[in-house]
């Protein structure tokens, strides 16, 4: 395909707001592309050029792109830069000023120019970015430079979640998106799409049924459901296994012969952070291949006990590794085996995993396997519970025998329980900020009051409010938050949000708080759970616990569903006390 044809797709998708349009636009566009152009086409839908949990990134700010711009037309650089600053948005600039153009330019050729500029490292490189950037802007037409520039700014903004890319495929294969279950299947077993896509389109479905966990692609995790107490557990799930819940961070690790490498809860790629624990891995996973996970946690060795998570995630970090590595060596509790040596263990049950990952780890001082309790007893679930509070972890984990390894499932599979703050919600939601007030009365001085911010819904793609956020943050982090969204705020509400109340700033959906509140309550102003006439929910109270949190993406914030889920549950307390 021309890169003009697909600029023509990006302009289409760029003027709907609506899912549906979006979905059956992007089928067509795919139906119309080979197998290895789509493998492409679905990371730079999303203004990438490699799947998520690969680092590679264009490096191009505005200035160098305005510099390159300056070059392809032949133009002075700063009249340039003067005129984008009255335009405000460089593709656009690069539009009007290349003009109608000769549309010669094919897909996997801007794409392997793309990739080429992103990948120029080293000495010099910047001149030889902008060199090869210019050059391919003034081989485009005016509506692709605009394409190009938003793509290299990552400025693209189409509002494209992974979720509408998966509906995508299954319409243009099948004409429905019946075979969205079984290709999602596919991604959550390697977190990309590109991959998935181009295995569907080249070699059919059976393909998808049949695809298997591979080393060195992170595995989307399984996450826990909620229950406030050891009875419900019990008779939610009977005879189950009960763990500690460690509060560090979240790894799973791949090992391949020598290679490891370390991917964190949101399926970055954190293995230059951890040196501890890829020396540990070598040593102590006995096998020529394998995926494991745990929980990672920094030890005191003069106090032999662990530091609490303040403390533990310093070491997430990208400098100075070796001497904070040497302050807070890290330790891991393993509590979950995925493959083995060419075995894909995903399906099999819990039981069976966690007898083989105690034979796969070698005795040790980084690795160890958490311990736990078989129980259908609420009482022995209970005292195991108070024992791990007691020893200054968060709660337990309760987990189904016979249950697969769902990958990127929130299910019943696993089940939290946390210590309960009495007339508190028990557990913090993760929520996204899609805007901000600017501050009233003594914050005013500030710019910035209070957040707006919301859940996810992956049915819809979408971003839902439930809270607006005025405490909780410090004088320097409302500075410093107004900072962050300053550099991501939108002119008007982005297209996956939706949303009653109008913030005075609106931002891209992209970081992630982690909240406290005191209750959900039912709102007629929150779209979180609304359904026409029907009320939403909101937080009642809601202060921001934790900072931005690393290591969420938008799509990793609390969903719709477990709002509903969290009220069901608050209602049942109510009921009993
Ligand atoms: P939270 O914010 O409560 O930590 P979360 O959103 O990070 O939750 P959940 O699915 O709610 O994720 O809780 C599971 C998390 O608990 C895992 O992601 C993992 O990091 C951590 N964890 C600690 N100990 C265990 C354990 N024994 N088994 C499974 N997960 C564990």
């Amino acid at each position: 395909m021309k890169f003009s044809e697909l600029a023509n797709y990006f302009e289409r998708l760029e003027a709907t707001t609506k899912r549906n349009e979006m979905v059956a636009l992007l089928a067509e566009l795919f139906k119309s592309l080979t197998p290895q152009e789509i493998e492409k086409v679905a990371y730079l839908c999303q203004e990438r050029l490699v799947p998520n949990y690969e680092k590679i990134e264009f490096g191009i700010s505005e200035k160098l792109l305005a510099k390159s711009l300056a070059k392809a037309l032949a133009r002075d650089e700063e009249e340039l830069w003067n005129l984008y600053k009255e335009v405000g948005d460089l593709g656009l600039l690069a539009q009007s000023y290349i003009g109608e153009g000769k549309d010669k330019l094919e897909v996997l050729e801007v794409y392997n120019r793309l990739m080429d500029i992103a990948t120029t490292v080293g000495k010099g490189s910047i001149e030889k970015k902008t060199d090869k950037l210019a050059e391919l802007l003034s081989l485009s037409s005016g509506k692709e430079a605009k394409y190009i520039s938003r793509i290299v700014l990552g400025r693209l903004r189409l509002g494209i979640g992974d979720p509408t890319i998966l509906d995508a495929f299954s319409y243009a294969y099948s004409g429905d998106k019946s075979l969205r279950p079984v290709i999602e299947r596919a991604y959550n077993l390697c977190s990309d799409l590109g991959l998935v896509g181009f295995t569907l389109f080249s070699k059919g479905l059976e393909a998808i049924r049949d695809f298997k966990v591979q080393v060195g692609k992170p595995i989307r995790m399984a996450l826990a459901e909620r229950l406030p107490s050891a009875e419900e557990i019990i008779s939610k799930i009977g005879k189950c296994s009960v763990e500690p819940k460690f509060d560090g961070f979240r790894c799973q690790i791949h090992k391949d012969g020598d290679r490891i490498k370390i991917f964190s809860r949101n399926l970055e790629d954190n293995t230059d952070m951890f040196p501890d624990l890829i020396e540990g891995a070598r040593k102590q996973i006995d096998a020529e291949s394998a995926i494991i996970e745990g929980e990672a946690l920094a030890f005191n060795e003069e106090a032999q006990e662990f530091f609490p998570f303040q403390v533990t995630v310093q070491r997430k970090r990208k400098y100075e590794i070796e001497t904070i590595m040497a302050d807070l060596p890290l330790k891991l509790f393993a509590f979950d085996l995925l493959y083995v040596d060419g075995e894909d263990y995903t399906p099999r049950p819990y039981i069976e995993r966690r007898e083989r990952l105690k034979n796969l780890i070698l005795p040790g001082n980084v690795i160890m396997i958490a311990d736990s309790i078989i129980t259908d007893n609420p009482k022995e679930l209970n005292l195991f519970f108070e024992n791990a509070i007691g020893s200054g972890l968060e709660g337990i984990v309760a987990k189904r025998l016979d249950a697969p390894y769902q990958a990127g499932a929130r299910n019943f599979n696993w089940i939290k329980l946390k210590r309960s703050y009495k007339g508190e919600l028990s557990d913090t939601v993760d929520l996204v900020i899609i805007g901000y007030y600017v501050g009233r009365g003594a914050r005013a001085k500030f710019g910035i009051g209070s957040l707006l911010a919301g859940v996810y819904d992956p049915d819809t793609d979408a971003f839902k409010t439930v809270a607006k956020i005025g405490s909780g943050l410090t004088e320097d982090e409302w500075v410093k938050m107004k900072g962050l969204l300053d550099e991501i705020k939108v002119n008007s509400k982005p297209s996956r949000v939706i949303s009653i109340l109008e913030p005075d700033v609106w931002v891209e959906p992209k970081y992630v708080v982690e909240v406290r509140a005191d209750e959900i309550t039912r709102s007629p102003v929150h779209t979180a759970g609304k359904d026409g006439e029907e009320l939403g929910y909101a937080l009642r109270f809601p202060r921001v616990e934790r900072f931005v949190r690393i290591d969420r993406r938008p799509e990793d914030a609390t969903t719709v569903q477990e709002i509903l889920e969290m009220y069901n549950m608050q209602r049942k307390i109510e009921v009993k006390e």
